[in-house]
């Protein structure tokens, strides 16, 4: 890259001071001298710059601590709006969020996402209409959108590939075809990797460095923090640990068409056969009175957890084997990676404390003493919302990164320029020198 080294640096000061005020970690120019180690004029200057552009604004004087009192510096969440997209399995969330992250609206519903790329996505794009319509975002213009796939996501290209679950959406130009509608940069990631963006953002994992998330749904994965950052590896595939071999049973086939994953034996479209077939054949009297009250001919990984919160020995018992599949996988995760904290998420994890329980006992029993040593483990807090903030946050870390924002800033807004997201544009960034210290 020819720029001179000066603009590098710039950029660098310029991305650090928005960063300690968008996360509100300083709010005057005297706390983001202390805060960045920056010099006084770099900081004046860069303020100057971020007010310039309406990323921040200046407010009242804060109470004042001797000397001159300092003016309160306040990040524009309302200057720009992002829209949010999650497809899991067997749902679409959408929901639009401010620059803070925050959600302002959301709508969500069944949906299969074997439906294929047309007819999902546009159901997606008539729900964003919809709340787009509503006005809950009222004066903020559209900056930027961020969808989360339930698949692998090359992630430089925006676009799902060879994705088990998902037919008919390989190599899908997903990016493209949503940028083209709303007119504003898209980034697409793993619906996973995405949970894990928005624990960190604004759930348990905030300020924490080493994070594993695992989502415990139809399928299971998992979306690693390291350094604080959301770690993507090099295609985006990081972290996709349903398709693990946990059990040597070639009987037990996957979704992906190999046999044994942990997906196969532990994740909810198992829960739920096996909550079926025990139904079938009587060793549960709970599952089959479900069975024979429910609409459908089959039960889901719920009626599992209800047979076990009413002591259903059967229940008890699979959810214990589950956890102990689950529990195996991560102590594997947390040997090799030594997190401090481990997030479950997803909506199996919210069916029982048992499974839970399991999966706690197994990481702790497997794991080495000194990795698990300051190990929390914990339930998801954002639940079902983990996944819309990410994709919210997904496209807000990359517009504030110091490859993009220097693309943007001197036209105020990052609208109307979808190649902002583009992955020649990318390629090109990440080919870039950092600044040399
Ligand atoms: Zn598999």
């Amino acid at each position: 890259m020819d720029l001179p080294q000066v603009a590098d640096e710039a950029i660098d000061a310029l991305v650090e001071v928005l960063d300690l005020v968008r996360f509100g970690i300083a709010t005057t120019r005297p706390e983001l001298i202390h805060h960045s180690g920056l010099g006084r004029t770099v900081v004046v200057q860069r303020v100057g710059q971020l007010i310039e552009s309406g990323l921040v604004t200046e407010g009242k004087h804060a109470p004042s601590t001797g000397g001159r009192p300092a003016r309160v510096l306040r990040f524009q969440a309302e200057a720009g709006s992002i829209l949010a997209v999650e497809l899991g399995a067997t749902s679409i969330a959408v929901g639009i969020a401010n620059l803070s992250g925050a959600l302002l609206a959301s709508r969500e519903e069944p949906c299969d996402i074997a439906a294929g790329p047309e007819v999902v996505l546009g159901r997606a794009e008539e729900l964003l209409d919809e709340l787009l319509a509503a006005g809950d975002a009222p004066g903020s213009p559209l900056w930027g959108l961020g969808i989360g796939l339930p698949g692998p996501v090359e992630y430089a290209y925006g676009r799902p590939i060879a994705p088990p679950i998902m037919p008919g959406w390989d190599g899908y130009p997903v990016r493209e075809r949503l940028a083209r509608r709303y007119d504003v940069p898209v980034w697409v990631d793993n619906d996973v990797n995405l949970m894990a963006l928005g624990e960190l953002r604004l759930g348990l994992a905030r300020g924490e460095q080493d994070v594993v998330y695992i989502k415990i749904g139809t399928g299971i994965g998992a979306g690693l923090i390291s350094g604080g950052r959301l770690h993507r590896g090099a295609q985006g595939a990081a972290g996709d640990v349903g398709h693990i071999a946990v059990v040597d049973d070639s009987s037990v086939i996957c979704r992906c068409g190999n046999s044994g994953c942990l997906e196969a034996v532990a994740g909810g479209a198992a829960l739920g056969r096996l909550a079926t077939e025990a139904a079938r054949d009587g060793r549960s009297p709970f599952l089959a009175k479900r069975l024979a009250d429910s609409a459908t001919d089959a039960l889901e990984a719920r009626d599992l957890g209800a047979a076990a919160l009413h002591g259903d020995a059967l229940a008890v018992e699979i959810f214990g084997r589950t956890g102990r599949h689950i529990g195996g996988t991560l102590a594997t995760l947390v040997n090799f990676y030594n997190p401090s904290l481990v997030i479950i998420g997803g909506g199996v994890a919210s069916v029982g404390d048992l499974l839970l329980a399991s999966i706690r006992e197994t990481v702790y029993r497997r794991s080495l003493p000194l990795a698990t040593r300051d190990l929390r483990i914990a339930r998801s807090a954002l639940a079902n919302r983990a996944g819309l903030h990410g994709a919210a946050f997904a496209v807000l870390d990359e517009l504030f990164s110091r490859q993009r924002l220097p693309r943007w800033i001197g036209q105020g807004s990052p609208a109307h320029n979808p190649a902002i997201a583009g992955a020649a544009e990318f390629a090109a960034a990440a080919r870039a020198p950092l600044a040399s210290a």
